[in-house]
């Protein structure tokens, strides 16, 4: 099967148990190109757009749904976790039970090494402090709403090419 052929197929032909099914998944194990396309498609099914992450690995990994855990942080399946207004992506630290109160952040994907934008962990922090907010996090529900979400760093251009879209 080549690219052509298995980007023909439904994604669910995956879960078939026939030599379709078989010929699909292994296209899809050898094949970075497709393995990227089939991310970025389910990426999409969440509703999210995959250009908005440094790569569809990222992008896949970090819009990771649970039934069962709303916020990535308790869910042992997250791989990967992100804080937007950081614009900071993280592998999860768990404890026994799974939850994670922290993440390692990350300067490269895991499965592709595209750069990650630099953290703006401290912007947030001195551009809080100067519109008088020295605790961000006692004060939350005071912030100004684009603190709370990446929409402050979005809105402008912040340390020149880094805060550029990152590509593919
Ligand atoms: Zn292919
Ligand atoms: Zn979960
Ligand atoms: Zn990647």
């Amino acid at each position: 099967m080549d690219c052509n052929a298995f980007l023909a197929f439904p994604a669910d032909t995956g879960g078939r148990d026939d030599d379709e099914g078989d010929a699909w998944r292994a296209h899809l194990a050898a094949c970075r190109a497709c393995e990227d396309h089939v991310l970025a498609e389910r990426v999409r099914e969440r509703g999210r757009d995959p250009a908005g992450f440094p790569c569809v690995h990222l992008a896949f990994h970090a819009t990771h749904v649970c039934a069962n855990h709303a916020d990535p942080m308790e869910c042992p399946d997250a791989t990967v976790v992100c804080a937007p207004r950081f614009r900071e992506w993280g592998l999860p630290i768990r404890d026994a039970e799974g939850v994670a109160a922290t993440y390692v952040v990350i300067r490269y994907c895991p499965w592709c090494a595209a750069a990650v934008p630099s953290s703006l962990r401290t912007d947030w922090h001195t551009e809080l402090a100067q519109l008088g907010f020295r605790n961000p996090l006692a004060a939350w529900d005071d912030l100004p709403e684009a603190y709370k979400t990446d929409a402050w760093w979005r809105e402008r251009s912040i340390h020149g090419a880094d805060a550029a879209e990152p590509a593919q």
